[in-house]
């Protein structure tokens, strides 16, 4: 497990409650930076490292290694910055970690349900990395917590384009954050809750029903309580996306980052017995370029089909008749109040399930395989507010031959299928 002849290493000793901050060049060949601890204790985003195990990061990671102890490190290659820092919010973070601790205690003692948690902030404050630590500080106390994705845009559980839920199991791993089995994933088809808000609002909802039930026959997610990350859209419909899902999930408690005005108009807006706290950023987040993320989102979709690290998934490639599937998207094109038919509102237009005639334009188009029945007009009304079993990827589309060839997890030839057209493109490389 010796690292590779001839990279460089370099010791770092940590004080006690400092971090070491590094990131690796995101550059596609960019050498990747081995992280081992060599004495005292130390965790990155709430995990513990083991000692004199390697962990390894590869291009574009932004990773910080907090001690609470002190501890010494080493870095093997040549990450593009590494430096301590002695200025962290870790210690205000745990105490809301402590916080919640004590609600879910308290919620045990009172066969109450445990606490229901928003993060809000901008984008790049680090909304996931403290999502990530709370799940992952609460899943080590011995909770089971559920993480609430809500970022169409950088989602840490499925795709992009999707909403989704988790039940943490166990704390995030130190490369490659929380092992994703089994979450509950719906379609919303873009990267920002902006094309289709009535659609954001009501899969928030959908989800909140869910986590509801769930927590109704099983006494350890109620008390486990949620973590909910949110997007990075604060003002306008996208503020008023986050009170409707504090609403809708009956929020306790709303931690804002790093944004001053947003926490005040959340004291106004939610009930008093909601605690909104604001809590400063972390100094080590940095911020990602508009390129950043989407090559980040698209290596979310490249792992969702190759898999990733030591784990490779070998997709299939196969085509599919038109006629055996239907393709739809959700909500229709605006258009001006004085149009539409009589009865009918803008809200139901963007709920509405428009077909979609297979042409050359659905090349590369990501497509959510819906897990409902399809059936007639009555039982399609269910579409929306379904769970997604998967995606696929369309490469090639003869409309001549009326068939379109997709890339798929499964070997399955698709019959009979409900899919759900994204806006997202994947163009597949490999
Ligand atoms: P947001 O969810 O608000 O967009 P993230 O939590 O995804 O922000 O953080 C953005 C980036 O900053 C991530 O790559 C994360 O790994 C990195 N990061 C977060 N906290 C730190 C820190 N203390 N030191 C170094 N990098 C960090």
């Amino acid at each position: 497990d010796a690292p590779a002849a001839g990279k460089l290493s370099t010791r770092f000793d940590l004080e006690k409650e400092t971090e070491l901050r590094f990131e690796v060049e995101a550059a596609e060949a960019a050498e990747q930076v081995e992280l081992e601890l060599l004495t005292g204790m130390a965790e990155v985003f709430g995990s513990e490292l083991n000692r004199n195990k390697k962990y390894t990061f590869g291009p574009g990671s932004k990773i910080a290694v907090f001690t609470w102890q002190g501890c010494s490190v080493n870095l093997y290659g040549k990450p593009e910055v590494a430096y301590v820092s002695k200025d962290t919010p870790m210690l205000l973070y745990l105490n809301t970690h402590a916080a919640l601790e004590q609600m879910r205690k308290q919620a045990e003692r009172d066969n109450e349900r445990g606490p229901r948690v928003m993060v809000v902030g901008p984008t790049d404050v680090g909304k996931s990395t403290v999502c990530r630590l709370l799940l992952s500080y609460a899943v080590r106390v011995g909770r089971r917590p559920t993480l609430v994705e809500l970022d169409v845009g950088q989602s840490g559980v499925s795709v992009p384009g999707t909403v989704s839920a988790l039940c943490i199991e166990r704390p995030a791993d130190v490369e490659e954050g929380f092992s994703v089995q089994a979450p509950l994933v719906y379609h919303f088809g873009s990267t920002t809750p902006g094309t289709n808000i009535k659609l954001y609002n009501k899969l928030t909802s959908c989800l909140a029903e869910v986590f509801s039930q769930r927590c109704e026959v099983n006494r350890k997610a109620s008390v486990g309580g949620c973590i909910i990350n949110t997007c990075g859209w604060v003002k306008g419909s996208g503020y008023q996306a986050l009170v409707h899902c504090a609403s809708t999930f009956q929020v306790d408690v709303v931690l804002v980052l790093d944004h001053e005005r947003l926490y005040n108009e959340l004291k106004r807006d939610l009930p008093h017995f909601v605690r909104v706290v604001l809590l400063p950023k972390s100094g080590g987040v940095v911020e990602r370029s508009k390129d950043c993320r989407r090559e980040a989102r698209e290596e979310k979709i490249r792992e969702y089909f190759y898999g990733f690290r030591g784990v490779s998934f070998y997709p299939f490639s196969f085509e599919v008749r038109f006629s055996d599937v239907r393709i739809y998207k959700i909500g229709a094109p605006s258009i001006p109040d004085s149009c539409l038919p009589l009865g009918m509102s803008q809200d139901d237009t963007q709920l509405k399930l428009v077909p979609v005639t297979p042409g050359r334009d659905l090349t590369y188009h990501v497509l959510s395989v819906s897990s409902a029945e399809d059936g007639e007009e009555g039982v399609r009304k269910g579409i929306v507010e379904s769970p997604v079993c998967g995606f696929i990827v369309v490469t090639y589309v003869d409309t001549q031959a009326q068939v379109m060839k997709v890339l798929s997890p499964a070997p399955r030839p698709l019959q009979r299928h409900t899919l759900l057209i994204m806006d997202i493109r994947f163009m597949d490389m490999k």
